[in-house]
């Protein structure tokens, strides 16, 4: 059965069309990225992670953090909760590993602000 996307790779935001019993046939992309990421949206969803970290020391209360690659959809809120426990210390620089292999994923939480 036919089902829908819109594709979120650029800001076009093409209607898709995935047909998964045809070996996932995209239809409705503009270009080469629809189709990536309409297979893959079904087949093996991913996100990227962006938060915030208590920071000690520092001159805001909280340092902004991102996954330093894509988590499985389905484990997002799961890291989010495993971010809420980090405490830092400033200073502390951009791209610092926070969390190191979260969840086993093989993706590191970084911070992306020096503070
Ligand atoms: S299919 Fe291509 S053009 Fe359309 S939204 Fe996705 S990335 Fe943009």
């Amino acid at each position: 059965m036919k089902k829908e996307l819109i594709c979120i790779a650029c800001p076009i935001g093409c209607h898709l069309e995935i047909f998964p019993e045809d070996d996932y046939r995209v239809e409705g992309n503009q270009c080469k990225r629809g189709i990536a990421y309409g297979k893959k949206e079904l087949t093996n969803p991913t996100r990227m992670v962006t938060s915030t970290v208590l920071i000690r020391n520092g001159i805001y209360p909280r340092v902004p953090v991102i996954t330093k690659g894509e988590v499985p959809k389905g484990l997002v809120f799961d890291v989010m909760k495993e971010i809420n426990k980090v405490v830092v210390e400033s200073p502390i620089k951009r791209g610092e590993v926070v969390i190191k292999n979260v969840l086993n994923t093989g993706v590191d939480v970084v911070t992306s602000r020096s503070m």
